[in-house]
């Protein structure tokens, strides 16, 4: 797998014309090398693939990345780098514009009097199209956020707090082998629903709320993201047609997803049905983001996002209405990108359950 993803970016650095480039985001170091410790960074030329990272790591990072040479680096941040620079003759090194910290970029110009070029996007592009492998591992992520739901849906009750929900659902997730949430738990209860991202708070959900849950957890490095909303007792009408409507928008820019579709496109589907039903004021968020190892990243699906769908790509599909003072409601999945369509990842049902 490594030895693929080595060989991909290194067609890219070429048509970027360095002699190497330099991995210093976590996540796409993780990617390119498998090693998923705290520290470490990679240099990648034509002929050259080392990984630099300190003492606590060298074990695990020979262990873990295979393709690459494990160089130790000492206290200072970028100790090791020259030799390996100077070893290699490179005049002209790329690095990751969005991840160098402008501190770190200062520390490195001013040590090593090379050139430095700021590149955007070279693994990012890479993780855009998933493999088969990260999909199976994807899909498996996505059945145990359903398993969670089921689970969840036992629990819930009026007088119980948000965030006691939350925990509850946190433990199930690492129980089932999550590494770690994906991140703070959204649960947001009654007039709290009309916060697009309120999580949970000691709030206690009662009769007549409609309670949004939006929770996702990381396997095997992947993300995992879904949101539901329940009623804990029955809907009132303006509850059930907001419910609906979203539910409807849902669904059909999840039939609209496929190879070739705009990501404009698809928000546009989910947010004329809210727009015709008048509550286009009550939707301020984009449709969706892509999903990977991390839980936010291309293509994302809003109003000026312009990304071609290709088989391959995960993404999210949420479309939510918010009224202020009243509750809200969001309909989460996951969706995968077919040769001639899409997959629902996360299948837990979208009809609206009365508590
Ligand atoms: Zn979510
Ligand atoms: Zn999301």
């Amino acid at each position: 797998m490594s030895r693929e993803r080595l060989a991909a970016v290194r067609s890219l650095v070429k048509a970027a014309e360095v002699d190497a480039f330099m991995v210093t985001h976590p996540v796409n170091r993780r990617y390119l090398s498998g090693f998923d410790g705290s520290s470490g960074l990679l240099l990648i030329s034509s002929s050259q693939a080392c990984l630099v990272t300190d003492f606590r790591y060298l074990e695990q990072a020979e262990e873990q990345a295979e393709e690459f040479s494990v160089i130790r680096r000492h206290d200072e941040l970028y100790s090791g780098l020259a030799e390996i620079i100077e070893h290699n003759g490179w005049r002209k090194i790329g690095f990751e514009a969005k991840h160098l910290t402008y501190d770190s970029y200062i520390e490195l110009a001013g040590k090593l009097k090379i050139q430095w070029i700021p590149l955007t996007d070279i693994v990012e592009k890479l993780r855009l199209i998933k493999s088969s492998a990260e999909l199976i591992v994807m899909n498996r992520g996505a059945a145990i956020l359903d398993q969670a739901f089921s689970y969840l849906l036992t629990l819930i009750r009026p007088g119980m707090s948000e965030r006691q929900l939350a925990l509850e659902l946190e433990i199930f997730l690492l129980r089932a082998g999550a590494e770690e949430r994906s991140f703070r738990f959204i649960v947001a209860s009654g007039p709290r629903g009309a916060l697009p991202h309120g999580v949970a708070s000691e709030k206690l959900m009662s009769v007549g709320d409609l309670v949004t849950i939006d929770f996702g957890a990381v396997f095997a490095g992947y993300a995992t993201d879904m949101t539901r909303t329940v009623c804990l007792g029955n809907p009132s009408r303006l509850q059930r047609r907001i419910y609906d409507l979203v539910k409807e928008a849902q669904a059909g820019a999840v039939a609209a997803v496929g190879p070739l579709k705009n990501t404009t496109a698809i928000d546009a589907v989910a947010r004329d049905i809210i727009d015709k039903a008048g509550y286009g004021k009550y939707f301020g968020h984009g449709l969706g983001h892509g999903i990977g190892l991390e839980t936010h990243e291309a293509p994302i699906l809003n109003r000026r996002s312009e990304t071609g769908l290709e088989a391959g790509m995960v993404m999210t599909i949420e479309p939510g209405v918010y009224l202020p003072g009243q509750g809200g409601v969001r309909i989460e999945d996951m969706v995968y990108v077919t040769e001639c369509g899409a997959e629902v990842m996360t299948t837990s049902t979208r009809e609206l359950i009365t508590i």
